[in-house]
C-alpha cells in the first residue's frame, strides 16, 4: 500500500466508499474506520483489530439526522442528543434501518449504538461521506487504546488504505454508553459525559454499574499494557514505573497524570502514559489513587480494566 498522508480527506473518504478501514480521529480516542452498511468493510476492522465477533461496533453518524436513520430515538434520546452531540455519549437504540449497520457491526442485535463525534475532522469526513461509520478504537483488541494519529498507526495502521491526523485527543477516554431500551436508562459504560452531567437531563440513574455485564464486550483485562498494573498505590516499589496523581517527585520512571489534579487533564494522558510506561518494561505500573467522582469514574472504570479486576 503507499504510504498514509495524514492530511488527505479526499482519500479518507474514498477509502471508506471502497469499504476500506480508516484510521480516524475524534475527540475521545482514535478509531479504525469503515462503512457501517458494508459487511466486509466491518469484517476487515474485526480482523484488524483482533476483535471478538460477539462485541459490537458503534455507529458514528455526522448529525442527529443521520442518528434517527440508524437507531430509533424516543424523547430521552433526542434529550441527550441534543445536549451533549456531537460529543462523547454512545446512546444504545432500538435499530432503526438495519441495513445502514450491519448485523456483522450489530453482532446480530435488534439494538444499534450510535453517536456523533465531537472532532471536526471526523464530522467533515461523515457529513461528506454520507453515511453511518463504525469505528472503535484503532488499537489491538485488549490493548490501550491510541490517544495519538502515531499510537493508532502503530497499532493498526498496517490493516488501514487511509488516516487523518487530527492530533492529541482532547478527552482521551472512550465514550460514554447509555442503554435507552425498555425500561430506566442504564449507564452501560462510564466516559467523560459524567453520571452526574446524564443525571441533570435524565434524572437519576440506576446504581453504579448494576447492569454494566450485560453490555456485550465489557471484558475483563481490557486497555491492558504488557506490564502487570497495581492499582490505588501511593508509591512505585522497586522496579515499577509510576503514574502520579498529584504533587510527585521527578525521577526516572515517574509519569504525572496531573500534578495538579485535574481530571480532565488525566483522562486525556491515562493511555499515552500507560504506553510510555509500559515502554521502559518495569516489573509492574503501579497508579497513584484517583477519586471516583466526575471523570475519575470513567478513568477508574478503564484502569480496573486495565489491571483484570473486573468482569
Ligand atoms: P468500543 O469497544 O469502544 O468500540 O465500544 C463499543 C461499546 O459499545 C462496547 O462496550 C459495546 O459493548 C457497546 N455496544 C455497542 N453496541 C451495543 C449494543 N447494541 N448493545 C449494547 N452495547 C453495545
Ligand atoms: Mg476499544
Amino acid at each position: 500500500m503507499p504510504p498514509i498522508d495524514p492530511t488527505d480527506i479526499d482519500a479518507a473518504i474514498a477509502a471508506l466508499a471502497q469499504g476500506r478501514p480508516v484510521i480516524l480521529p475524534t475527540e475521545t480516542v482514535y478509531g479504525l474506520a469503515a462503512n457501517a452498511a458494508d459487511p466486509s468493510a466491518v469484517a476487515a476492522v474485526f480482523e484488524a483489530k483482533g476483535r471478538p465477533r460477539f462485541n459490537p461496533l458503534i455507529a458514528h453518524v455526522a448529525d442527529a439526522e443521520m442518528g434517527r436513520a440508524v437507531g430509533q430515538l424516543d424523547a430521552r434520546a433526542e434529550r441527550l442528543a441534543q445536549a451533549f452531540w456531537p460529543g462523547p455519549l454512545t446512546l444504545v437504540l432500538p435499530v432503526g434501518d438495519p441495513a445502514l449497520v450491519c448485523d456483522l457491526a450489530r453482532a446480530g442485535l435488534d439494538t444499534v449504538a450510535v453517536r456523533s463525534p465531537g472532532h471536526p475532522l471526523a464530522l467533515e469526513i461523515l457529513g461528506r461521506f454520507g453515511g453511518p461509520v463504525v469505528a472503535p478504537s484503532a488499537n489491538r483488541s485488549g490493548r490501550p487504546s491510541p490517544t495519538t494519529f502515531q499510537d493508532a498507526t502503530d497499532e493498526t495502521g498496517e490493516f488501514a488504505a487511509a488516516g487523518i491526523d487530527g492530533g492529541p485527543c482532547a478527552v482521551g477516554v472512550e465514550s460514554t454508553v447509555v442503554a435507552l431500551l425498555d425500561g430506566p436508562p442504564r449507564l452501560l459504560r462510564p466516559g467523560a459525559v459524567t453520571r452526574e452531567a446524564l443525571e441533570a437531563v435524565l434524572g437519576p440513574l440506576a446504581a453504579a454499574d448494576a447492569h454494566a455485564h450485560r453490555s456485550p464486550g465489557r471484558l475483563l483485562r481490557h486497555y491492558a499494557p504488557n506490564a502487570p498494573v497495581r492499582l490505588r498505590a501511593t508509591e512505585p516499589r522497586a522496579g515499577e514505573a509510576y503514574l502520579a496523581f498529584g504533587p510527585a517527585l521527578e525521577a526516572p520512571g515517574v509519569f504525572q497524570l496531573s500534578a495538579s489534579k485535574d481530571l480532565r487533564e488525566a483522562a486525556a494522558k491515562l493511555f499515552a502514559l500507560l504506553r510510555a510506561a509500559d515502554a521502559t518494561a518495569p516489573s509492574a505500573i503501579a497508579v497513584a489513587p484517583i477519586p471516583d467522582e466526575g471523570l475519575g469514574e470513567a478513568i477508574n472504570d478503564r484502569l480496573r480494566r486495565a489491571a483484570g479486576h473486573v468482569g
